[in-house]
């Protein structure tokens, strides 16, 4: 093997796709909630919800360990189990359609718009019957869906709408921030996310009655009352933030809009760099340019299959070679051995399908410098030009 010597050497550190933020103030904070001797679900968990809860503008939000659980526990209070219908996109992390095969329901996907990457609303429609019971949208890299074109689709059908915003926050439409309006809406916390608590989610309900529901899901069905009253009434599980989680979230909030701000930035300039060059003429497909509504949770190209010589697997390969961390969000969910078995097929959806092929995730975070951006592009462009078919 002599293939190592020929690996040219990185020019600058690697540069991962992206990177969490965590100040000082966090971390003096942290420490501080590891040595009050109470670490797991306290005061902590109540300050963050409160917090979160203030943010969305007064509606009841509780926190868990996941973006996931968040979505099943919406799906449990709704009511939806076996036999029923939910509609969604192939487009997402596996999560979205998963939730909806825990509860006992069968997920129906629709395909996606190829320019906003997102659930086509227009073909909904089509897709329900009388089994539908809810719609589970993503907003994928932060780009809001149509919430009016959406919640239209809802009431005209009595439908219930699970936001999966675990992408989306701090994003808006309309001037409203999601999350803040609608019916339920789930975040998630995880590290790439914009957000994050190391890992946990929180689920904005409609009433004190859900938030109740939720709280019982969220630990074992437990209800206490008084100084020694205990009762349990359904089925929960183990879904409960802990408060140490709850305090690197409180510092995230506190920080959520500069995050904002600067990926919108760093968009804006990604768009900038990819306009002057031959990106363009290479049938490169660009995001949305929404600097308004979207958070900028990933800048996602989707790759000309049909120009190159090569396969995203090999493209990722050479950014890896140049220092450049890029990611794949995702590849379509009906494809999966899970869902084929299911039935689905390919051919099923193929927007999602080109997309889930060709997408690629180039890095994205707040703390990225203005040059790392100019790298990126340089690095596809010659990516692009040496392997284009003549
Ligand atoms: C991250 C993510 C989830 C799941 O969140 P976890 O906190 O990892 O459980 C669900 N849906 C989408 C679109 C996501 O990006």
């Amino acid at each position: 093997m002599s293939a190592s010597t020929s690996t040219p050497k990185p020019a600058a550190p690697f540069l991962p796709f992206t990177r969490p933020t965590i100040d000082d103030e966090t971390i003096a904070g942290v420490c501080e909630v590891l040595r009050s001797g109470w670490i797991t679900s306290g005061p902590k968990v109540k300050e963050f919800e409160a917090r979160l809860s203030a943010y969305f503008g007064g509606r009841p939000v509780r926190a868990f360990n996941s973006g996931t659980c968040t979505m099943e526990i919406a799906l449990r209070i709704a009511g939806i189990g076996p036999g029923h219908e939910v509609i969604t996109t192939p487009l997402s992390w596996v999560a979205t359609s998963n939730v909806v095969l825990e509860v006992g329901a069968r997920p129906v996907f629709v395909d996606i718009d190829p320019v906003t990457r997102n659930i086509d609303l227009s073909r909904i429609e089509a897709a329900i019957t009388p089994a539908t019971r809810a719609i589970i949208p993503v907003d994928l890299a932060g780009l809001p869906v149509d919430r009016d074109y959406l919640y239209a689709i809802a009431k005209k059908y009595n439908l219930r709408v699970i936001e999966d915003a675990a992408q989306s926050f701090g994003a808006s439409w309309r001037g409203k921030l999601i999350g803040s309006f609608g019916d339920f809406v789930s975040f998630s916390f995880h590290p790439n996310k914009n957000v994050t608590t190391i890992e946990g989610g929180c689920l904005v309900l409609n009433n004190e009655a859900e938030a109740k529901l939720a709280e019982q899901y969220r630990l074992q069905g437990v209800v206490r009352s008084g100084m020694d009253g205990m009762e349990v009434e359904l089925v929960g599980g183990k879904f409960n933030l802990t408060d140490v989680a709850a305090r690197v979230g409180l510092g995230q909030i506190a920080q959520v809009d500069a995050f904002t701000t600067r990926r919108r930035e760093l968009a804006k300039l990604y768009f900038e760099k990819l306009s002057t060059l031959s990106a363009r003429s290479a049938g490169l497909r660009l995001p949305v340019a929404d600097f308004e509504q979207c958070n900028w949770h990933m800048f996602q190209v989707i790759l000309p299959e049909e120009k190159l010589t090569i396969k995203r697997a090999v493209v990722m390969e050479k950014f890896h070679t140049l220092g450049i961390g890029v990611g794949v969000h995702y590849p379509a969910i009906h494809l999966f051995a899970l869902y084929r078995r299911l039935g689905w097929k390919d051919g099923d959806f193929p927007n999602a399908e080109y997309a889930g092929r060709n997408i690629l995730t180039l890095p994205l975070f707040p703390t990225m410098h203005d040059s790392d951006v100019t790298r990126v592009v340089d690095a596809l462009v010659s990516i692009l030009q040496v392997h284009h078919k003549s």
